[in-house]
């Protein structure tokens, strides 16, 4: 596909930021200047990750409510079936329905034991399907669910991967968020198979800007995704240049961001790891501004 270049971009890009719960004050600094950062871009909305076994449980309630409460960004809190009961997940949906969240990213989350394979706790959901049956049932809440452009590790295959995204979406959700991938075309395939299968809703392509070769091969090798020999090329010899490699994974991602929006795509989500500036970097050389410095230019 030829993609246009940055500088012809409509300036018609949607996008969403994920951040993870701080464990500490001076993470927390850092994930509030980030949000700070990012929200003059005016994201459809922010999301918060739940660590796994319900550990950050009480740090991801604390994130998303004080999201909400200081800066008005719709915000979703992730949510797992992991180690908790019905009515535990019943509890934490309650208290996040009475702090004014209204959208959850429902997963089902991984065990505890690292390589161990998914069991259901006792009186849980056996997955994120269940799941968002449940927390349909409680309140009328908006729910993305999680989509996996290279199948999920624990999938047989690719058709039996779908038909449990289409579970999903039936049970209730309404859009997906990938997993983060490298190449366009593994997303166009997955995007061609899932509307094969009758699915219709929003596919959002999950970005990770990647910055540590080694860090992400290790994570991919872990959630099923490949990663191409050229990205270990961009990285080779620059381990010791922090710098550089922020340059390279702006350009990497914001490249990947224009062959998917060649492709018909103008929503992205953004993996930010709580740092605002690769993906303000990479929004903005999508033609995302600051909404103010929009309003501006319109008047
Ligand atoms: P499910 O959709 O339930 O499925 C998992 C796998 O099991 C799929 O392969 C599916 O095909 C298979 N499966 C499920 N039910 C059945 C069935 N009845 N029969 C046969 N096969 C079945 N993890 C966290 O701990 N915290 C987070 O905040 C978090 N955020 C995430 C955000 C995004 C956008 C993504 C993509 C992932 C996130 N994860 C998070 C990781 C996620 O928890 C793992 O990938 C987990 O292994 C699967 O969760 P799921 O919701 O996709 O599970």
């Amino acid at each position: 596909l030829a993609a246009p270049l940055f500088a012809d971009l409509a300036g018609d890009v949607a996008v969403s930021f994920e951040f993870f719960p701080p464990k500490t004050d001076k993470l927390d600094g850092a994930l509030w200047e980030a949000v700070s950062t990012l929200r003059p871009l005016d994201p459809r909305f922010v999301s918060v990750t739940y660590g796994a076994g319900g550990s950050t449980r009480e740090r991801t309630h604390a994130t998303v409510a004080r999201i909400v409460r200081e800066t008005g960004i719709p915000a979703a809190a992730h949510l797992t079936c992991v180690e908790a009961s019905r009515d535990e997940i019943a509890a934490v949906a309650e208290e996040y329905w009475a702090s004014g969240v209204r959208h959850i990213v429902a997963l089902r989350g991984d065990s505890p034991q690292p390589g161990e394979r998914y069991h259901p706790p006792a009186d849980g959901y056996e997955n994120a399907a269940a799941l968002v049956a449940g927390l349909r049932r409680l309140h009328p809440f908006e729910i993305s669910v999680a989509a996996y452009p290279e199948c999920h590790p624990d999938s047989e295959h690719a058709v039996a991967d779908l038909d449990n995204l289409k579970r999903k979406l039936d049970a209730g959700a309404t859009r997906a968020i990938t997993q983060f991938f490298f190449e366009p075309d593994t997303f166009f395939r997955f995007r061609d198979a899932a509307a094969a299968a009758g699915i219709g809703a929003e596919i959002v392509p999950g970005i990770m800007p990647v910055t540590n070769y080694a860090s992400v091969a290790r994570m991919s090798a872990m959630c099923g995704t490949a990663v191409p020999a050229w990205l270990k090329r961009l990285f080779e010899g620059l381990d010791d240049q922090p710098q550089m490699r922020q340059l390279v994974a702006v350009t990497v991602a914001a490249e990947l961001c224009r062959r998917l929006y060649a492709g018909g795509e103008r929503a992205f989500h953004f993996y930010t790891l709580n740092r605002a500036e690769l993906s303000y970097a990479i929004c903005h050389l999508l033609g995302v501004r600051p909404v103010r410095e929009a309003a501006v230019a319109a008047a």
